[in-house]
């Protein structure tokens, strides 16, 4: 079952590319990061994902096969956009009333609850809550639709770390309770792990690197040695970066530690190393199944 999925997807602002050949397949109940630099087409595809925007070419389906943006997939998807855009002049009584009268089955003992937890104030007006507290109060309001997939774009911007950590926890605290998936842009890469089990890197409209955050980190090392050899290694394994001081080079590479080559040193990789690493080399390409990232052929390693 795929939470999302999209198929040649493309989408094109006049002569801007925002979205550009974009196939992949998100299966269902992870928390799916979707990081890439600005620009890179992320609201861009959470906008397809929900209904928001057109494609040019392709086409996005929602919860193993629903056409995005259709009234099934309405029903099912709930959306927070940047910023948690809220009625800056109602009060949080106010908003859940509305929500309640906009969305039939909307569950208002369940947001109320999570926003007592939170000690949010129900009769102060949105514009006078805290960033974190208005974002707390947009992803109560998408919750209490009872959503399958809930679709956040940028959430943790206006967070402080600890806000950041008290919102992601609360996130998967509904996803262990619900099975419910969810995908979230942000350009906080070195907290990814904690909040996220699922990767998605896009860059320049395309999708670079996607899937399990466990798999990507064992499929991928980091290898030092003489930079005389990097040529020949290029020739058998695909690396993402090469950074080169004197006669030492640093790689890292599509391959796992166990790999390397004779007299050099391997090291695992954060999720940290690898984005940046990904973002550094747009010109990469594309592993979006497993089987990609296959890893070197030891019986070709130069002597
Ligand atoms: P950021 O991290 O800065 O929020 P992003 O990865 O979310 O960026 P998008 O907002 O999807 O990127 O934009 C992708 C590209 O499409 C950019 O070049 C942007 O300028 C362009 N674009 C997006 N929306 C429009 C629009 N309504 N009209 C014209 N160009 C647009």
């Amino acid at each position: 079952m795929n939470a999302f999925e999209a198929s040649g997807l493309g989408k094109r602002y006049g002569s801007t590319w925002a979205l550009r050949e974009c196939t992949l397949a998100v299966p269902r109940d992870h928390v799916v990061a979707l990081v890439g630099p600005n620009g890179a087409g992320k609201t861009t595809l959470l906008h397809s994902i929900v209904g928001l925007c057109q494609p040019a070419t392709g086409q996005v389906t929602v919860l193993h096969g629903i056409p995005a943006g259709s009234p099934e997939a309405l029903e099912r998807v709930a959306f927070v956009a940047q910023n948690a855009p809220l009625h800056q002049h109602l009060t949080v009584a106010a908003m859940i009333e509305l929500s309640c009268a906009l969305n039939e089955g909307f569950d208002r003992s369940m947001a109320e609850r999570r926003l007592r937890s939170l000690k949010i104030p129900f009769r102060r007006r949105v514009g006078r809550l805290s960033g974190g507290q208005q974002a707390q109060l947009a992803l109560s309001l998408a919750l209490g639709r009872r959503p399958d997939l809930l679709v956040l774009d940028e959430p943790l911007a206006p967070l402080d770390p600890l806000a950041r950590h008290e919102f992601m926890s609360q996130v998967m605290e509904e996803v262990a309770e619900r099975g419910l998936s969810i995908v979230f842009s942000s350009h906080v890469v070195s907290e990814l792990k904690e909040v996220a089990d699922y990767l998605v890197v896009l860059s320049e409209g395309r999708v670079q690197l996607s899937g399990e955050i466990d798999r990507l980190l064992a499929a991928h090392s980091s290898w030092s040695g003489s930079a005389a050899k990097v040529e020949a290694i290029q020739a058998v394994v695909p690396v993402v970066q090469v950074e080169r001081a004197d006669r030492y080079a640093r790689l890292l590479v599509r391959a796992p530690a166990g790999e390397a080559p004779p007299g050099w040193d391997a090291n695992p990789v954060t999720i940290e190393d690898l984005v940046l690493a990904y973002l550094r080399s747009p010109d990469i390409q594309v592993v979006t199944s497993p089987l990609a990232l296959a890893g070197a052929d030891p019986t070709k390693w130069p002597s």
